[in-house]
C-alpha cells in the first residue's frame, strides 16, 4: 500500500482507521495454493477469528476459501456470504453439546475436540460424519500462550487417548471422517511440523473412513525486516509427497486441508492512528496516539512487536519514542523506537495490523470501535463505519431506580 494513498484515506476516513489490501489477501492465498499444488484435492479454510469482517470472508468465498471457525457466531457470519456450509469447518474447544448440534443444524462439518462431547454426540446423532482433534504432543509456536499443542494444553484429544476414541466410535457406531491438528501460532521450524504430520497419519490409518486430514495452522510471517518467516514453497514439497504416499498407502485420495489465519491476512492490514500529544519527559520521548490497547490489544498482550511508522514524515531525521496510547492504564505500543521525527497529527503505521487486531478490539474507555476499509484494486471500499455514542448505548437498559427515601425508609 503507498504511504500517499493511506494518508488520504485517513484524511477522508478518520482516524484511528484499519485499511486492508486483498491484492496481498490474494497473493498469500495463491503462493499456499502453489506450494501444494503436486496434492490433487486441497481445501484451504481460512480462520475467520483473525479478520472477521464479512466482506473479508467474502472476497476469502470468491477466492475459492473455506471458512473455519470456533464459534457459532463465525459460523452464522460466514454464512451470509451464501458459502456453501460443507465449505465451512467448526473447530471449538469447550462449548455445549447444543452449541454443537447447532451447527450440525446449520450443515457445517464439526470437529470435536474431547471424549465427554464425542461420547456424548456419538450416542445421539451416529449418522453425522464427525472430524476429531489430536493433540499429538508437539511442543511448538511462538510462545506458551499461543502454543496449543503441548502435553498440559486444552485443545485436542490426546494421541495417548486414540483407543479411546475408537472405543467410542465401535460403541456408538459413529463414523469419523477427519483428523485434525492445530498445534499452534508461529511454527518456524518445519522439521516440527512434518514430525507431527507422521503422528497425525497414524491415528488417519486407523480409522476407514477417513476423507480428509486438516493440519490446521501456524505458519509465521515477518512481523520487521530480517524477520524469518515459515518456508511455505519447501514446506509445500516435502508435505505434499508424503501426503500422496499416504494416499496410496490407503488407497484412496482423501483432501488435506490447512487453516490459516495469520498467514493470509496479517501483512495485507495496516492501522492508522493520529498522533495527539508529543510529551518529552527527562528519559522517554512519548508520543501519544488517539488510540489505545482497546483498539489494538497484541502488544499488550503477547508482548507482539508492530512495526512503526510515521507515514507523514517519512524522510525525517530518525529519534527514538515510545508510541503510547490514550487508555487510562498503561497502553504502549512499542518502546524505544527508531521513527522519522515525530509531530503532532502525524499519522503512524502500525504494520502486520491484518490478523488479531479489529477481531480483538473492544469498547474500553467507552471508546468506539475504528472504521475498515478495504482496499479491492486500489479502490477503497469502507467495510465498517466507525462507531457513534449509539453502539456503546445500545442493548443497556435503563432501569429506574428506587428513590434514596424509599431506600431507608
Ligand atoms: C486460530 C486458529 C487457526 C489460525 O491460526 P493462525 O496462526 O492465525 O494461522 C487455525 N485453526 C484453529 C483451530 C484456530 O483456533
Amino acid at each position: 500500500m503507498k504511504r500517499e494513498q493511506l494518508l488520504e484515506l485517513a484524511n477522508k476516513y478518520g482516524s484511528p482507521l484499519y485499511v486492508y489490501d486483498t491484492d496481498k489477501i490474494a497473493s498469500q492465498y495463491n503462493r499456499l495454493t502453489n506450494a501444494f499444488s503436486g496434492v490433487k484435492n486441497l481445501k484451504l479454510n481460512y480462520a475467520v477469528k483473525a479478520l472477521s469482517n464479512i466482506n473479508i470472508l467474502k472476497f476469502f468465498k470468491n477466492l475459492g476459501a473455506g471458512l473455519d471457525t470456533v464459534s457459532i457466531q463465525e459460523v452464522e457470519l460466514g454464512l451470509t456470504t451464501g458459502i456453501d456450509p460443507r465449505n465451512i469447518i467448526y473447530t471449538p474447544n469447550g462449548v455445549s453439546l447444543k452449541e454443537i448440534e447447532d451447527a450440525v443444524e446449520l450443515g457445517v462439518q464439526i470437529n470435536i475436540d474431547n471424549l465427554s462431547i464425542l461420547e456424548q454426540f456419538g450416542q445421539k446423532h451416529p449418522e453425522v460424519p464427525v472430524c476429531v482433534r489430536i493433540n499429538p504432543h508437539i511442543m511448538a509456536g511462538g510462545n506458551s500462550k499461543i502454543s496449543v499443542g503441548h502435553i498440559d494444553s486444552k485443545f485436542g484429544i490426546s494421541i495417548h487417548q486414540v483407543p479411546h476414541i475408537k472405543r467410542v466410535v465401535e460403541n456408538t457406531g459413529m463414523n469419523i471422517n477427519g483428523i485434525h491438528m492445530h498445534t499452534g501460532s508461529d511454527i518456524l521450524d518445519i522439521d516440527t511440523f512434518l514430525r507431527a504430520t507422521e503422528i497425525l497419519f497414524d491415528v488417519a490409518k486407523q480409522f476407514e473412513n477417513i476423507e480428509f486430514i486438516d493440519f490446521g495452522s501456524g505458519f509465521k510471517v515477518p512481523y520487521k525486516e530480517g524477520d524469518i518467516s515459515t518456508d511455505i514453497e519447501q514446506l509445500g514439497i516435502q508435505l505434499s509427497e508424503r501426503f500422496n504416499e499416504f494416499c496410496k498407502e490407503i488407497g484412496k485420495e482423501i483432501t488435506l486441508m490447512f487453516e490459516p489465519g495469520k498467514f493470509l491476512v496479517s501483512e495485507a492490514g495496516v492501522f492508522l492512528a493520529k498522533v495527539n500529544v508529543v510529551k518529552q519527559t527527562t528519559s522517554t520521548v512519548f508520543a501519544h496516539v488517539d488510540s489505545g490497547f482497546n483498539h489494538l490489544v497484541r502488544p499488550m498482550m503477547y508482548n507482539s512487536y508492530h512495526h512503526i511508522t510515521n507515514i507523514s514524515n517519512p524522510d525525517g531525521k530518525d529519534r527514538y519514542y515510545s508510541v503510547v496510547g490514550y487508555i487510562c492504564e498503561t497502553d504502549t505500543f512499542g518502546s524505544n523506537r527508531r521513527i522519522s521525527e515525530i509531530s503532532e497529527e502525524d499519522i503512524l503505521c502500525f504494520h502486520n495490523a491484518g490478523a488479531y487486531c479489529f477481531s480483538m478490539a473492544s469498547n474500553y474507555n467507552s471508546r468506539y470501535l475504528p472504521a475498515e476499509v478495504m482496499l479491492v484494486d486500489g479502490q477503497d471500499y469502507l467495510i465498517r463505519k466507525r462507531q457513534t455514542l449509539k453502539d456503546i448505548l445500545n442493548n443497556q437498559e435503563v432501569v429506574s431506580l428506587p428513590k434514596k427515601e424509599e431506600v431507608t425508609a
